[in-house]
Order: C-alpha cells, then structure tokens, then sequence
C-alpha cells in the first residue's frame, strides 16, 4: 500500500512535522489514563517515517509511569501533536494526532478505521467495553 507524506501542527502552529502514513493503516483511540484524559486518536508510525519539523526546544515533555512513552506538547499552545517512546514487545514508534494532521478533510478523517484498545486495564488487544467517549 502506498505511503502518502501528511503534515500536521499544534493550535498555534509552533509545531509542525512530517509523517509517512499509510492510505488504509489503522488509527487508535484507547481508554488508558491519558489516552482517555486527552482523547487521543494516534496513528502509529515507526520513527523513521516521522520528521519533526520544528525546534525540539519548543516541546515541553511528560511522562508518567514506566517512562516508556513521551507526551510532548507545545509550550506555548498547550496541544499534544504526538506521543513517542519504545514499548517492550511493541518497539519504537511515534503516534501523531490525527486530529492535528491538516491535510486531510474532515470526510477522509471520518472515514479512517479506528482500532480502540483496552489500555485501562492492560488489553491492549482488545476494545474496552464503552468506546463512544474516546
Ligand atoms: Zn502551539
């Protein structure tokens, strides 16, 4: 399947990136302690098919927990534009916004399959029973 480069931004457009997705690859939202606070909808690449395209100066980091994952966000707007991190078993990989992507129209968004995972309780391979909130 081909691969179209997107880009994306924050809200106030001090972060920008480039990321390499797939026409028909799968999005996630997940009912995990932060996925579920910021409504996290990420496609998940791997790090070389995303190019951060402004100053890593302007992302304050968080993490929490394992400290597997980063959640970066503008420090002037405050938007979650990605994740990044390494997980056991899983590998490296970059999860953007979808939601922060700029090229795509609002039907092809709404057309996206979205994969919903169990993260709150560690199911990752499965949806959680109530999805209509994520
Ligand atoms: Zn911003």
């Amino acid at each position: 399947m081909a691969a179209h480069t997107r880009t994306g931004s924050c809200h106030c457009g001090r972060i920008r990136f480039e990321v390499d997705l797939d026409a028909d690859a799968p999005t996630g939202k997940c009912n995990c302690s932060i996925c579920s606070k910021l409504r996290h909808w990420g496609a998940a690449v791997k790090p070389d098919a995303f190019r951060l395209l402004s100053d890593e100066a302007d992302l304050t980091d968080y993490q929490f927990g394992a400290h597997h994952v980063h959640w970066p966000f503008c420090r002037i707007c405050g938007t979650h534009v990605f994740s990044r991190g390494e997980i056991p078993g899983f590998g490296a990989f970059v999860s953007v916004s979808v939601a922060c992507l700029d090229d795509l129209t609002p039907e092809h968004k709404a057309a996206l399959p979205v994969r919903f995972a169990n993260g709150r309780d560690d199911d990752w391979g499965h949806p959680p029973a109530v999805t209509g909130h994520l």
